[in-house]
């Protein structure tokens, strides 16, 4: 329990510190068995968006509780995630020697060469980072456990919050994904837009699309988790006429994106240097998060609020759109199967970094973390002169 407890206590600090964090209260001392939901989660309020969201802390809360599938530090597998747990966004807020025994539990054995003092990656490309720098697999599953910086459900610490996936909080069945989450005053579900017709949700900036909810059959305005960054939500929408939110109208309410004189933070990882803003939330169809070359979402240029992954496996003619956000194409209702590498789930799988010449593990695939390949990022230039940080906050806990 000690050494849980100890663990717990620097897995915290990972968020209790970064740009404008301030003193984190400690950690209740939950049970050991468990990963007990914080009871203070805080769903934020947005009465007039589009708004920002938190960047370090909550930006809604869960609504039904899961199960962890496999160990992860030390929460055993079939740990119970309680309802109400905090739903954070992408970031964490970095690394130093205050998390040396974490990262060295992931394999690490120099954990210096991850220390990050600025923050502000998404857990993905914090985890291509590290599987770079310390030349491991990571994340991984070996022997029952898996080891990430966040668990196989995506989030963690003893005051569990998640940071992606909340895999375990709906079934991979059915249609449209079952609900998961508030935040601020619109529903998060699961990543299906119909999981029997494998059909993915076309997202706007903020992470949501309007169509019907198993609550709804009027459509309206909802959230879904993505594998993508951000993962659960990039900001508070809809925009202020109660549409999809644009890549453009989502970084104008972060002063943190672009705020770096153009030239963004370069991370090495196995696949080679991205250029990555930090602590911006809005990611551009090729998975870009800077710059004034936008490849705009498709969900901003399509009638269709959904694209098939599956196209070669249907038996009526369905529209698939690429997440290149350009092409749209209509494969007729035939066995011809998709070709595009873009859908091709079984060959590429990328991250929100824009390379894609890694393949797409059994792992990945067993934990839904291959997604399209985006087209290659291309970083613009004439960016805004730097401002100021502001806009963030240090979440309650
Ligand atoms: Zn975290
Ligand atoms: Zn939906």
């Amino acid at each position: 329990m000690k050494n849980f407890l100890l663990l717990s206590m620097l897995l915290l600090a990972v968020h209790g510190r970064g740009p404008g964090g301030g003193a984190r209260p400690m950690p209740s001392t939950g049970a050991g068995a468990g990963a007990p939901a914080g009871g203070s989660c805080q769903n934020p309020s947005c009465s007039s968006p589009p708004c920002a969201a938190p960047l370090l802390g909550d930006v809604g809360c869960t609504t039904v509780s899961g199960t962890e599938t496999y160990a992860h530090e030390l929460l055993p597998a079939g740990s119970t995630i309680n309802s109400g747990a905090h739903i954070f966004g992408p970031f964490e807020a970095g690394f130093s020697s205050q998390q040396d025994n974490i990262i060295q539990t992931w394999g690490c054995s120099t954990p210096s060469v991850v220390y990050d003092s600025e923050g502000g990656t998404d857990i993905s490309i914090a985890e291509k980072k590290v599987a770079y720098a310390c030349n491991i697999e990571f994340p991984r599953l070996e022997g029952g456990t898996y080891y990430g910086v966040v668990g196989p459900c995506g989030g963690h610490t003893n005051d569990y919050h998640f940071h992606r996936s909340l895999s375990c909080l709906y079934s991979q069945a059915g249609g449209h994904s079952t609900k998961v989450g508030e935040t601020a005053s619109h529903s998060l579900y699961g990543k299906w837009e119909d999981y029997d017709l494998q059909r993915l949700p076309l997202l706007d900036a903020c992470g949501a699309h309007i169509g019907p909810t198993p609550e709804s059959s009027t459509p309206v305005y909802h959230y879904h988790v993505q594998d993508q960054a951000p993962f659960t939500v990039g900001c508070h929408g809809p925009s202020q006429s109660g549409g999809l939110v644009s890549v453009a109208l989502c970084r104008s309410l972060y002063s943190d994106c672009d705020d770096d004189g153009g030239s963004g933070t370069t991370i090495t990882t196995k696949t080679g240097n991205v250029q990555y803003d930090r602590f911006c939330p809005c990611f551009d169809a090729s998975g870009s998060n800077m710059g004034t070359n936008i490849q705009e979402l498709p969900a901003l240029s399509s009638s269709e609020i959904y694209y098939s992954i599956d196209a070669g496996a249907t038996t009526a003619a369905t529209t698939t759109v690429n997440t290149d956000a350009t092409s749209l194409t209509t494969t007729p209702a035939t066995t011809t199967p998709a070709t595009t590498t873009s859908t091709d789930l079984t060959t590429t799988a990328s991250s929100n970094d824009g390379s894609c010449s890694q393949s797409c593990s059994f792992f990945d695939r067993m934990l839904r973390r291959c997604h399209p390949c985006p087209p290659a990022s291309q970083p613009g230039a004439n960016r805004p002169p730097r401002g100021t940080r502001g806009g963030r906050r240090e979440g309650r806990r």
